[in-house]
């Protein structure tokens, strides 16, 4: 079941002409044109179902820095900082809030890989810091059973994946830029090697530069380019619970299960680390990329042989741009969710809180995560196609990260001096001969 999300209403007539043209309206293409559109660069957002129709709009709503790998916090800092000011950036509800997150630790072995975080992220100076059980019990009113204590950051907060990416695309569009839906980017065109334009279903766009934020689908479009993007599709499930009184306002996870309170007085509750990694060919090809991640997540991915090994093995990886293409024939990406996880998280997050004992399910749906071999995302020019840019493989936390992302990529493709030093989200690290490692999992 797909998660409703507020509508954003296509624009009519596709320019013959733009600056930069946005392929993908999820989170990181929204923010992109925004914080394009308020430089005063015209640009165009082609997005192939419904705005947050994927990622987007079926994540849990953390916005956090709290465990991030510190090669990306100063990304994750900017990012809440942008999310602090957003409602009033866009003149619209993300449903930002700062609540804080708290990551319980059922064992000292869990308490001390926190800890070890929290020494590496020292140099920040976050206001994280650990926390007793009874402090914990503080900021969970409810919770019950042993804990060895908790990781605690009270700066980072929660956002609304359903209203989010959608107030920010009117914004972007109030300032000049236009979005289109249902409109596939079917690939690129380039003059004197460099890009030149897009071919869309709907016709062909002129342009300086592209920025592919395409989540889950990038390393299909990049294949057809000739361009090696390492990109895994990952499931994971959510659930909405009806309003509920007397719940925790901070975001917790512990073990088994995640949450976060809604507006609307729900809560959306998954199960911690808990996702399911279909057996396709396209994971044989990039088996010897992603060996280093699956030595650090192997307990948080499930592997599961079906029916997902033929009907990957039948998208077609290339394509010529007066065809459909694979990305017109699904629209929106809408996997069945995993009901073992969630009926796992469900007892779980039941046994830890009376408030969810009797808690209603209104709704679950699963979301296809895009992840990179180091678990990093890639926000980076294209050395060998000048003008083209990539901005994906957000691993599970594009959502908290995305209006960093956002303007990052935005300073990236107008020259101007990068919000952060964006060196380590290079494309070019997957060949360069870096061999980037995952953080250990904490
Ligand atoms: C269940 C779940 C829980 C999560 N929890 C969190 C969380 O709590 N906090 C957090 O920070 N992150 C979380 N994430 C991750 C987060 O949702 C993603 O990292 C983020 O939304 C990625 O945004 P995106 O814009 O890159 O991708 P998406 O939102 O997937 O958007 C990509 C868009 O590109 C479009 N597209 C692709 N190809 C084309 C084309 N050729 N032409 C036109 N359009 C195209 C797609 O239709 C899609 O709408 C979670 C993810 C899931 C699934």
């Amino acid at each position: 079941m797909a998660p409703r999300v507020d509508p954003v209403a296509s624009d009519e007539t596709l320019p013959a002409r733009t600056g930069v043209v946005i392929i993908g309206g999820g989170i990181i293409g929204t923010c992109t044109a925004f914080f394009l559109a308020k430089k005063g660069v015209p640009v165009v957002l082609c997005e192939k179902g419904h705005i947050a129709g994927e990622q987007s709009s079926r994540n849990w709503g953390w916005v956090r820095q709290m465990g991030r790998d510190p090669r990306e916090l100063p990304l994750a800092i900017e990012a809440l900082r942008l999310w602090g000011g957003m409602n009033e950036a866009v003149q619209g509800e993300t449903g930002f809030r700062r609540c804080g997150i708290i990551f319980l630790c059922k064992t000292q072995d869990d308490l001390a890989k926190r800890a070890a975080w929290l020494e590496a992220a020292q140099p920040y100076q976050l206001d994280t810091r650990l926390l007793t059980r009874a402090e914990a019990g503080e900021k969970l009113p409810g919770l019950t059973g042993e804990w060895a204590g908790a990781l605690y950051t009270a700066s980072d907060g929660r956002g609304e994946p359903q209203m989010a990416a959608p107030a920010i695309a009117l914004a972007a569009r109030r300032l000049g830029a236009n979005v289109f839906t249902q409109c596939a980017v079917r690939g690129l065109e380039t003059q004197g090697g460099r890009v030149a334009g897009v071919v869309t279903e709907k016709g062909r766009i002129a342009c300086d530069s592209v920025v592919l934020a395409g989540g889950a689908w990038s390393r299909l479009f990049c294949g057809n380019l000739g361009l090696r993007l390492p990109q895994l599709k990952v499931l994971s499930s959510v659930m909405r619970t009806e309003p509920l009184a007397g719940g925790p306002e901070a975001a917790a996870s512990g073990v088994g299960f995640g949450f976060r309170k809604r507006l609307d007085g729900g809560y959306n509750v998954g199960g911690w680390s808990a996702n399911v990694l279909d057996l396709t060919m396209d994971m044989f090809r990039q088996l010897g990329d992603f060996l280093p991640a699956a030595r650090v997540n192997w307990r948080s991915v499930r592997l599961r042989v079906g029916q997902k090994f033929i009907e990957d093995w039948q998208i077609p990886r290339s394509w010529s741009l007066d065809q459909a293409t694979p990305f017109e024939r699904v629209r929106t990406l809408d996997p069945e969710p995993h009901q073992p996880i969630l009926d796992g998280a469900r007892k779980a997050i039941g046994e830890t809180f009376p408030a969810f004992r009797d808690m209603r399910i209104a709704e679950r749906w699963g979301g296809m995560i895009d992840v990179t071999p180091d678990i990093v995302p890639v926000i980076s020019g294209v050395d060998t196609l000048p003008g083209f840019f990539i901005a994906t493989g957000f691993s599970g936390h594009g959502f908290g990260i995305g209006p960093g992302a956002g303007r990052l990529m935005a300073d990236m493709v107008t020259g101007d001096a990068p919000v952060v030093d964006p060196t380590t989200f290079r494309l070019s690290r997957f060949t360069d001969g870096s061999r980037p490692q995952p953080l250990p999992a904490i």
